[in-house]
């Protein structure tokens, strides 16, 4: 069984020198966590993943049980002793929504403590208005209203919104969004959601998201070191080093999508030229194949062209000369990265994978180093589309378990770094 082990990098350093208070906190938060991510679990399990004494664990677990945040869930036998119990999330406790600001929609669902959705909203963006930030916001701000009234969750409980975008955020005094593929200079959304909703907000880059989600529930558990590969119209990813999602200096790292694969080559969104994206994503394979479709969203295209490659030449030529030119770019991330899982995910990710996932490996094993590929396995996430928005909303959830926020009226800091590992 994979558990959660979880230690806070900054609170580690902290506890030679904290207090008890800061020690309590810090018990907590680690029983949280690998409740978390590894429900349902006994009392028994937490105290070997955290490596905190039973008594400590008991403590904490009556302190949650208390107030409201656990529950008891039911009871295991134990070789021959009094049965245990099996804690688990109390679901009605708190709620999270993830927002996913697509290229073809924007997305809001509400989740309970144990992630289950409990509603959702869902808006099209029109290839005229996709790049209208106004339109987006109105969108977020109907599908916020649209998941609280649908669910009849009290917004009082609600700990937080996660919001995943599409671009480069900059977390300085205020969030920043940074969308050159589309038109978004330096927009301050943050404060242009501000004006319409109270609620904590956070924000984190579509593709990270996505990541997160497949790290904690999907095909990424357990892993230290991954590459999440996103492709929808465009192509991102998200780097997972030492269990945590890889920033760079500016929270730009990772931009997949605009490596360039191709000197010369196509033009990109981006304003450069031979980008991946140019030649992989969802957009650029529809416009590279160049013929008439009769569906009229991407979706429904690109999904229209790989049953066409049965019977056209063209479009399955169309089709695994993407595959392979994927496979360069995952097998350039191997070499720079090592991984030990690539995880290709996205619609248009899990579209293509879906046929050419042998194609896209073999491209990926011969643009590779031996050593470095034969320690690494590429998958598709199983977590489908849909995990850039429950992704999303592993943002307040994580400010929630790091212990703050704990309190559904407070406002949401920034997380914590954490850790996970398999033990
Ligand atoms: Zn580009």
């Amino acid at each position: 069984m994979v558990v959660a082990h979880l230690e806070l990098g900054g609170r580690m350093r902290d506890r030679k020198r904290g207090t008890v208070r800061d020690l309590r906190r810090g018990n907590r938060s680690a029983v949280l966590w690998s409740l978390y991510l590894s429900q349902p679990c006994s009392r028994q399990d937490l105290s070997a993943a955290t490596g905190l004494s039973a008594a400590s664990v008991t403590n904490v677990i009556r302190e949650l049980l208390d107030e409201g945040i656990v529950i008891e869930t039911g009871l295991e036998d134990s070789d021959g002793g009094r049965p245990r119990a099996v804690l688990g999330m109390n679901p009605g406790y708190g709620y999270v929504i993830g927002v996913d600001i697509g290229e073809t929609r924007t997305r809001v669902e509400l989740f309970d403590l144990t992630m289950t959705e409990r509603a959702k909203a869902e808006y099209p963006l029109d290839r005229t208005a996709e790049h209208d930030v106004d339109v987006v916001v109105a969108q977020i701000v109907s599908g916020l209203n649209a998941v609280l009234a649908d669910s009849g969750v009290d917004r009082a409980s609600v700990l937080g919104v996660g919001i995943g975008v599409p671009g480069i955020i900059e977390q300085g005094p205020e969030v920043l969004v940074h969308g050159q593929t589309y038109g978004w200079d330096a927009v301050p959304l943050e404060r242009l959601l501000r004006a319409h909703t109270d609620l904590p907000l956070r924000f984190d880059n579509g593709a990270k998201t996505m990541g997160q989600a497949e790290l904690w529930f999907g095909a990424g558990r357990g892993a230290r070191d991954a590459v999440m590969v996103l492709i929808g119209s465009g192509v991102g990813a998200s780097l997972i080093s030492g269990g945590t999602t890889y920033q760079g200096a500016t929270s730009s790292a990772a931009e997949f999508g605009h490596i360039t694969l191709m000197v010369g080559g196509r033009r990109c969104r981006c304003g450069s030229a031979g980008c991946l994206e140019a030649y992989a994503g969802a957009e650029a394979i529809l416009e590279r194949y160049g013929r008439p479709m009769v569906a009229h969203d991407q979706e429904s295209a690109l999904a229209e062209l790989i049953d066409a490659a049965a019977t056209s030449p063209l479009a399955a030529a169309i089709l695994e000369e993407t595959a392979r030119y994927l496979g360069v770019g995952i097998g350039n991330l191997i070499n720079l990265f090592n991984p030990e899982r690539v995880i290709l995910g996205g619609w248009a990710g899990l579209l293509l994978g879906g046929q050419f996932l042998p194609v896209i490996r073999e491209s990926a094993r011969q643009h590779s180093m031996h050593h470095p590929f034969a320690a690494t396995s590429i998958e598709l996430g199983r977590l489908g589309p849909g995990a850039v928005a429950l992704g999303a909303a592993t943002l307040p959830m994580e400010s929630f378990l790091n212990g703050s926020g704990l309190s559904r009226a407070n406002t949401a800091e920034p997380a914590d770094r954490l850790r996970v590992q398999s033990v």
